[in-house]
């Protein structure tokens, strides 16, 4: 038993993430069952749009898992389910990133500050900086928050659109450092896109327009109600 299990025991008592099942055999996070659905499900990967690579669909699984990877401060999980993902298994979505050009730079999308000071981490960056290890990339603290915008859950969804579209801009003097690199924007969960795609609009007003996007989950928002629901769940403030 390695340190890490031990102490997972001892503070999760050897509970699975994924099925919630006690097991001696976790790996600190999943057992060998929830392990390999979550390899089988990381051979594929999802292109919700031509420029966006989705490593994961969301399912209760990985639901849990991107949960304790935000809430449960678990920041090896980014590191995790990048390495289980079709990008650490060699697979196409690696092919695909590949092809997308040879110098790249990820940029996480940034949290709220006081977002930052309660969680400790940016689950974004960790998730940044495991796709950059994996494929010699860098990442760049490139993007930053613009002070106020307005709470997202009470806005239909052409209203969450119109108000997270200014919500970012690219840091002062970062504009020579991501113009020689393709910039691939780096975020936990995909739903509408409107997020990541505020992200494309700062690079592309930054003079940067060939911006990528790259996410752990694709969320598909079914119904407007369940988009809501999503949304809400999502990195809104
Ligand atoms: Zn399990």
């Amino acid at each position: 038993m390695s340190v890490s299990q031990y102490f997972s025991g001892f503070f999760f008592g050897n509970i699975c993430l994924g099925c919630g099942r006690s097991n001696e055999k976790l790996d600190p996070w999943l057992c060998p069952n929830c392990r390999e659905e979550l390899c089988c499900m990381g051979r594929d990967f999802l292109m919700p749009h031509p420029d966006v690579v989705c490593l994961y669909p969301m399912v209760s699984l990985t639901r849990h898992l991107v949960h304790a990877l935000k809430y449960n401060s678990m920041p090896g999980l980014g590191r995790y389910l990048v390495q289980h993902s079709s990008v650490g298994q060699g697979g196409e979505a690696l092919q695909c990133l590949r092809e997308w050009g040879a110098s790249k730079v990820f940029l996480p999308v940034p949290l709220h500050s006081a977002r930052l000071r309660e969680r400790g981490y940016n689950q974004a960056e960790k998730i940044a900086n495991a796709l950059a290890l994996r494929m010699s990339g860098r990442v760049g603290a490139c993007l930053e928050r613009q002070t106020f915008r307005i709470s997202q859950t009470t806005l239909s969804a052409k209203e969450r659109e119109m108000n997270v579209a200014g919500a970012f801009r690219v840091r002062k003097k970062m504009g020579n450092f991501l113009s020689s690199s393709l910039p691939i924007v780096v975020d936990d969960v995909y739903t509408t896109g409107a997020t990541t795609n505020a992200c494309l609009y700062a690079l592309s007003t930054a003079g940067i327009p060939n911006g990528k996007v790259c996410t752990l989950i694709y969320e598909q928002p079914t119904s407007a109600a369940l988009d809501y629901v999503a949304d809400s769940q999502t990195e809104w403030n």
